[in-house]
């Protein structure tokens, strides 16, 4: 029958976490992607949402993890970083501070998630508001992005991207670029999927 295509489908769920400083986009990045609206004055805290995506023909859910504002005591706690597949990390092309945030939230996965970078888990820097970039400050932007540009170099995270949650411009991007990662690296046989199930086994054991 035609309308069994998606039961013939393999699901695969994953949990991506996205992080960044306060109000940098991370939540309408997020309702973006999800329901493809925006806010200019979002004072929603929303926790999870849930995304189905098809790549290569296997559908696979997202579980899209947001902070619900525990940045803003830098209280992002371990139960949110732990068992995360892939990570996005959100910064706003228009703020000065976005060279130490990169690195502030490159040291916080570091700790919280050694294992998991070590077996090449995808993460994606995403330069969001690029609406706002004025003709004039071109230059200085793309000296940041350069800079997101050889940190994700140097750590074998995936080239970052730039986008708009205000227009929408390349936020499907980022989420499928993720995605096709996270397929590329289950249907090999990537370390990270062994680990994470060796370290569910052990707490299992004891
Ligand atoms: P969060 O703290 O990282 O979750 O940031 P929010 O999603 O709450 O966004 C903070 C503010 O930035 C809100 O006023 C949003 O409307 C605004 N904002 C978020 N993304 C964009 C964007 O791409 N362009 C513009 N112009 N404003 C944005
Ligand atoms: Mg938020």
């Amino acid at each position: 029958m035609a309308n069994n295509i998606a039961s013939d489908l393999q699901k695969d769920e994953y949990k991506v976490i996205i992080i960044g400083a306060l109000g940098v986009g991370k939540t309408s990045l997020l309702l973006r992607y999800v329901h493809n609206t925006f806010e200019d004055r979002i004072s929603k805290f929303i926790s999870e949402e849930k995304k189905s995506v098809v790549v290569n023909g296997r559908e696979i859910v997202l579980h899209l993890w947001d902070t619900a504002g525990q940045e803003r005591f830098q209280s992002i706690t371990n139960r949110f970083y732990s068992d995360s597949h892939a990570v996005v990390i959100v910064y706003d092309m228009t703020s000065e501070d976005a060279p130490q945030d990169l690195d502030f939230w490159v040291r916080e996965i570091q700790y919280y998630l050694p294992l998991e970078l070590e077996a090449g888990m995808p993460v994606l820097f995403v330069a969001n508001k690029k609406d706002l970039i004025k003709k004039e400050d071109i230059e200085e932007r793309r000296q940041h992005f350069r800079q997101a540009q050889e940190v994700s170099h140097s750590n074998g995270f995936l080239p970052p991207v730039q986008c708009s949650a205000k227009t929408g411009e390349n936020v499907d991007k980022v989420f499928q670029v993720v995605a096709e990662h996270l397929v590329r690296n289950r249907s090999g046989s990537h370390p990270l999927i062994r680990q994470t199930d060796q370290k569910r086994c052990t707490a299992c054991s004891s």
